[in-house]
């Protein structure tokens, strides 16, 4: 039996396993994440390294592999913890350990912490003026203005004084040598979060919170871990609650990581925590340097950090002693890595915590059919917040039905009725938005006379239309051709739905010429705060409407509008996808809940041309409970998660040919290991985008109610494909229950 063994686990190059017998001695000691020490090198210095995995056959002469030495002594490095979770996704997820590791364990770069350097003045006052008075009697004017700010101040930045007095390193170092000044530098690891200075009011909680944090409190003083759903609406106080849970639980000693969706981690977002708990709170984001990550990293390891905020990646918080994982918007897709392996945050935090012994808090307003599945099943409790903290009322919601503006003679992308509530909104001085709903828009085809949708007879998903003239459902891959008259009402308005945020300005500027407007999309936060910018810009009620996608919906908190407008709420309602429907729900609630955030009672308009869908039903009568019932009836009878598990095989090669026959083989190979056709297997279908930058794609889906005979099945395909040489110019990857359509 050998072992493979990873040496130094920070190390830029990950890639390099070692291979090293197992002495009889450590049989059955070893297992992955052990930490080891064996002979490194030419003079074999002892050296500590991680198990990654094992292997009966060895990779290369015999005779040269070394043995292992030991278990490393007293060993509980949190880098094994790390390992042996990464471990545990390869398997879940598919993929290799290597691509694993590195997404649980922060590279080393060089360069990583930034110096910072210091001037210090080495002579007496009066040696330097003398000294000083050389340099000007010798016409030196760099060294002067260095030598004469140094005597004004004895200790100074070098970065910042060589640059406020425009000297260069060669005028340094001859004060070095003349003994003048000395170059110090002290290591620094650089703190993200530079405001301080923020005062905090504490809360007297309302029954309901105080409910959810005494069950929760309750159980984990006992010593019982388990994962809650804090189910609540925005603004019924669910930040309020984690922050207390977390305060218990450092008491104990232990820490804490909160994810949060990036775009919601906005300053004040961060600002709420750092002013409960200062400094011990650090958080992560990805407009931070590699190096600035990995001071993150070194300061938790360091214990000078207990609380660590970021977006998906922070779950890889290296704490010793982890008590508790929250993650607030627990619905959101982002949550799902897009990267081999393709983790899901939720299950590896619950993972996570299994493994290091902590508990997990769930929070939505939404939450993911998969959390409230497992809340009706026993495995999550559920902490139910019902009201909000100010008592503010929940919006009143119009739905407005796009296919009667049409018959009365409106063509527009307004209808009567917005067009009627923005009037007064601009009379009365108050904010509106209008949302431009283009989450998942992959091409379908409706009837904007009678709301028809061409869908897949066999996957109940919309059909997409690609460029090549085609309706193609990407699950399964039927297709069929173009049409133009509807099949439904015979009406020729039938095509694919087209409207960009920038029509919805020209129009809305044309429409209403005295209003303000702003518009946030991908086109205008391409530049670094782009997005922060227009946020603060429509805050300061610096435009009385603000235009976006979805990016409009989440975070800030604008307590002047009174109005939102949701202007296509099928767009995300018929993206090709299983998902559509909870999207949609979820999508339209948050936006509704944009409305009404300060003293006036807030409006929404819902236009659509499926009014009597009940995503879109249960969004206007915000009755989540409702829309979970109708959805889950649509989930099972279609087999779809979390009822049953799908796995998604994405094959991408430069060839058509070689992938077409690639992909065929793969399903042939799949449906003889599924002797007793204990799995649906799907396609191979042509994606959305079919084809990327010149390689092509294809996917094929497996369906089953058991996770761990998919798993079987990846890890057999995974073989298949790897020794054979077909597959060789193909990329292959798996994800299994995916958030988005391929
Ligand atoms: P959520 O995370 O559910 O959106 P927050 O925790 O952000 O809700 O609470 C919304 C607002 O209400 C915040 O300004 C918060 O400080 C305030 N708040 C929450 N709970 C209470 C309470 N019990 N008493 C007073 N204010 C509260
Ligand atoms: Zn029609
Ligand atoms: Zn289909």
């Amino acid at each position: 039996m050998y072992v493979d063994i990873i040496i130094d686990i920070t190390h830029e190059k990950l890639d390099k396993v070692f291979q090293y017998s197992i002495p009889s001695s450590l049989e059955g000691m070893l297992k992955i994440g052990t930490e080891v020490v064996v002979p490194f090198g030419r003079g074999n210095k002892e050296t500590k390294g991680y198990v990654i995995g094992f292997s009966k056959k060895a990779n290369y002469d015999e005779t040269k592999i070394k043995e292992v030495i030991g278990v490393a002594r007293g060993s509980v490095a949190i880098e094994a913890k790390l390992v042996a979770l990464a471990a545990w996704m390869k398997e879940y997820y598919g993929g290799t350990m290597i691509q694993a590791l590195k997404t649980v364990i922060p590279i080393k770069k060089e360069e990583r912490v930034r110096e910072k350097r210091r001037l210090r003045l080495l002579l007496e006052e009066e040696e330097g003026k003398k000294q000083l008075d050389i340099y000007l009697h010798k016409n030196q004017k760099a060294r002067a203005r260095l030598l004469a700010a140094m005597l004004d101040q004895p200790e100074q930045d070098y970065d910042f004084l060589t640059k406020k007095l425009n000297i260069t390193r060669a005028v340094v170092r001859s004060l070095e040598e003349q003994k003048v000044l000395a170059l110090e530098s002290e290591k620094v690891f650089r703190n993200p979060i530079k405001h301080k200075n923020c005062a905090r009011e504490a809360v007297c909680f309302n029954d309901e919170q105080q409910q959810a944090i005494d069950t929760f409190w309750e159980d984990y003083s006992r010593g019982i871990r388990g994962t809650y759903l804090v189910y609540g609406v925005t603004g019924s106080g669910k930040t309020e609650v984690y922050m207390e849970m977390i305060g218990r639980v450092l008491k104990e000693g232990k820490q804490a990581i909160v994810l949060i969706p990036e775009i919601a981690l906005t300053y004040q977002t961060v600002m709420r925590f750092y002013g409960r708990f200062g400094d011990r709170v650090s958080i992560l984001n990805s407009r931070m340097s590699q190096g600035e990550r990995y001071d993150q990293m070194e300061r938790v390891k360091a214990g000078e950090v207990d609380v660590m905020i970021g977006p998906r990646s922070a779950l890889f918080t290296p704490f010793s002693n982890l008590g508790l994982i929250v993650i607030d918007e627990e619905h959101e897709t982002t949550y799902k890595s897009e990267q081999v392996p393709r983790y899901h945050a939720r299950e590896t935090a619950l993972k996570r915590a299994e493994m290091e012994g902590a508990s997990v808090i769930l929070g939505s307003a939404t939450p993911s059919l998969e959390s409230f599945y497992a809340c009706r099943s026993g495995r999550f409790r559920i902490l139910e917040l019902k009201q909000r903290a100010s008592r503010q009322e929940l919006p009143q919601v119009y739905v407005e039905d796009m296919r009667k503006e049409l018959k009365s003679g409106n063509r527009s992308i307004l209808s009567d009725h917005l067009k009627e509530l923005m009037e007064i909104r601009l009379a009365k001085k108050e904010q509106m938005m209008l949302f431009l709903n283009r989450r998942g828009y992959a091409g379908f085809v409706s009837c904007r006379a009678c709301g028809y949708v061409v869908k897949c007879p066999h996957c109940d998903v919309s059909l997409s239309a690609h460029r090549n003239g085609k309706l193609v459902c990407h699950y399964c891959g039927y297709e069929e051709s173009q049409i133009h008259i509807c099949p439904s009402c015979g009406s020729n308005y039938i095509g694919g739905f087209k409207a960009g945020t920038q029509q919805v300005e020209e129009m809305v500027k044309r429409q209403f010429p005295q209003a303000r407007v702003l518009r946030m999309d991908m086109d205008t936060t391409k530049s670094k705060d782009g997005h922060e910018k227009i946020l603060e810009a429509f805050a300061n009620e610096e435009a009385d409407i603000l235009i976006g996608t979805q990016m409009i919906v989440k975070g800030h908190d604008f307590p002047n509008v009174t109005l939102v407008g949701i202007l296509a709420a099928d767009m995300s309602l018929y993206s090709n996808d299983y998902r559509a429907g909870e999207r949609t729900f979820q999508l339209l609630t948050q936006a509704a809940g944009r409305a009404g955030r300060g003293k006036s009672k807030g409006e929404v308009v819902i236009q659509t041309y499926s009014p009597e869908h009940y995503s879109i039903e249960r969004a206007a009568a915000q009755d989540y409970e409702g829309f979970y019932e109708a959805e889950m009836n649509y989930r099972e009878l279609m087999g779809y998660p979390p009822v049953e598990q799908l796995l998604a095989v994405l094959m991408m090669g430069p060839d058509e040919q070689v992938l077409e026959t690639a992909a065929k083989y793969l399903k042939e190979f799949a449906l003889r290991v599924d002797k007793n056709r204990k799995l649906q297997i799907i396609g191979p279908a042509s994606p959305y985008v079919a084809k990327v930058s010149d390689v092509y794609r294809r996917v094929l889906y497996l369906k089953g109610e058991d996770y761990r005979i998919l798993i079987e099945m990846k890890n057999r395909m995974e073989q298949y494909i790897e020794i054979n040489s077909g597959f060789q110019s193909l990329r292959i990857q798996f994800d299994f229950n995916p958030m988005n359509v391929f």
